[in-house]
């Protein structure tokens, strides 16, 4: 039995163990290395000696208590929770999106930091979001000819970079050499990126996102209170739920800063030391900055595949009203991923969100349901 239970290794969990020094902390996390989304092991940062990691373990379930069910340690227990399970991307069907040679963004920038060699090769990285130039700075400096494409228009930019000077540098040393493009969207793919502007982009390799989702499924199946989406949580980082904190990306996009203060706070919080709350100034900026043009719901036609994992197409769910109608009669959502990239989407497209979260909320083999 563990004092705290910290479930994911990203910037976020590892704020939160280190501020639990002392106690007998348990941090488990589904990739080979710690550091989450933006280090992916990249960074020299070391595990706590107080803490025992256990990466490469998925959690797939989580009941009161709290018990972790895991694919590789069997039932973690501890006494304290917190979740610090990131985010994932946001993808939007548009034609072609499913062709050889389309990545997510951040799916591109993990091959590429795992040994994909992009030099020369000519990517346009489109979308929504922060992520889209970080991406197209890690793609620009493994030698590819970059060009960024954000749907946010460059009024709303220039306001949040004003809103944020500190923040500036770090834009400007991304941007360096990035054509980039505001304002406009990828509306088809078939060998060339067509553009909401009218032109088209001769490209090897496209890298899209729309902005990420929280991964809520954890604190959902603990029961934690969501509040537009995100796990609400007071000035401590505690959910809804006694003895669960949340810190980073589910409790609102807002990268890495807020992940690091946030993993502290809830850390300290879960020791009973003092704390001080964080700001959500960001998040609501970022939440305004990057809000999708409602043309990005029309670019998916009837025979564009919206479910990649059950072959479902726009033209199959537009008759059904909801999730779970149009679950039950497609096999929508009902694949690998468990809905995990098809539901925002329909969420995007339909505005329909799931009635519950059920384990296993991530794929596991099912002969481990008999834990
Ligand atoms: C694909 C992607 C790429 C990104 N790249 C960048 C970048 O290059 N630069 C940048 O500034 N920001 C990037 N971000 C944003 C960045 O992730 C955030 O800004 C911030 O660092 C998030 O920290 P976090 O600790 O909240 O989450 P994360 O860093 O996402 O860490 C969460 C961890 O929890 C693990 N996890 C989740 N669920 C489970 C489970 N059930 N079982 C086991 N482990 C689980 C995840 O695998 C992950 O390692 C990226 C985000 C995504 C989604």
């Amino acid at each position: 039995m563990f004092d705290i239970a910290v479930l994911g290794a990203g910037p976020a969990g590892l704020a939160a163990c280190r501020a639990a020094a002392g106690k007998r902390v348990v941090l488990i996390d589904d990739n080979p290395s710690h550091g989450g989304q933006i280090w992916r092991g990249e960074l020299a940062i070391s595990i706590p000696d107080h803490v025992t990691f256990h990466p490469s373990t998925r959690v797939f379930d989580l009941r009161p208590g709290f018990t972790l069910h895991t694919d590789t340690q069997g039932v973690i227990s501890a006494a304290k929770l917190i979740v610090c399970s990131g985010a994932r991307e946001l993808f939007l069907p548009f034609p072609g999106w499913t062709l050889p040679g389309v990545f997510g963004a951040g799916g591109l920038q993990a091959f590429v930091k795992s040994g994909l060699d992009v030099r020369g090769k000519r990517v346009a990285v489109a979308g929504s979001g922060p992520l889209l130039l970080a991406v197209g700075a890690t793609l620009r400096k493994r030698g590819a000819k970059v060009s960024v494409i954000e749907q946010a228009p460059l009024g709303r930019l220039l306001k949040l970079l004003r809103a944020y000077p500190s923040k500036l540098p770090q834009a400007i040393t991304m941007r360096l050499g990035l054509p980039m493009r505001t304002g406009t969207w990828p509306v088809r793919f078939d060998g060339k990126l067509h553009l909401s502007n009218g032109s088209a982009l001769e490209v090897d390799y496209v890298a899209c996102g729309f902005g990420l989702v929280p991964n809520t499924e954890a604190a959902q199946l603990l029961g934690c209170r969501l509040d537009d989406g995100f796990v609400a949580v007071d000035s401590k980082q505690q959910t809804s739920v006694a003895g669960v904190y949340c810190a980073g990306e589910p409790t609102g996009i807002g990268g890495l800063e807020k992940a690091l203060a946030e993993g502290e706070v809830a850390g300290r919080a879960a020791c009973g030391l003092a704390t001080r709350p964080v700001s959500r100034r960001f998040v609501r900026d970022l939440i305004e900055t990057y809000r999708l043009h409602p043309d990005l719901a029309a670019l998916a036609k009837a025979d564009t595949v919206v479910c990649r994992c059950e072959n479902v197409t726009r033209g199959a769910l537009d008759p059904f009203r909801s999730w779970r109608d149009a679950k039950l009669q497609t096999r929508c959502g009902m694949g690998a991923c468990q809905g995990r990239i098809c539901g925002p989407i329909t969420q995007q497209l339909y505005g329909w969100t799931p009635e519950s979260v059920r384990p296993p909320i991530v794929p596991v083999p099912a002969a481990l349901f008999d834990q």
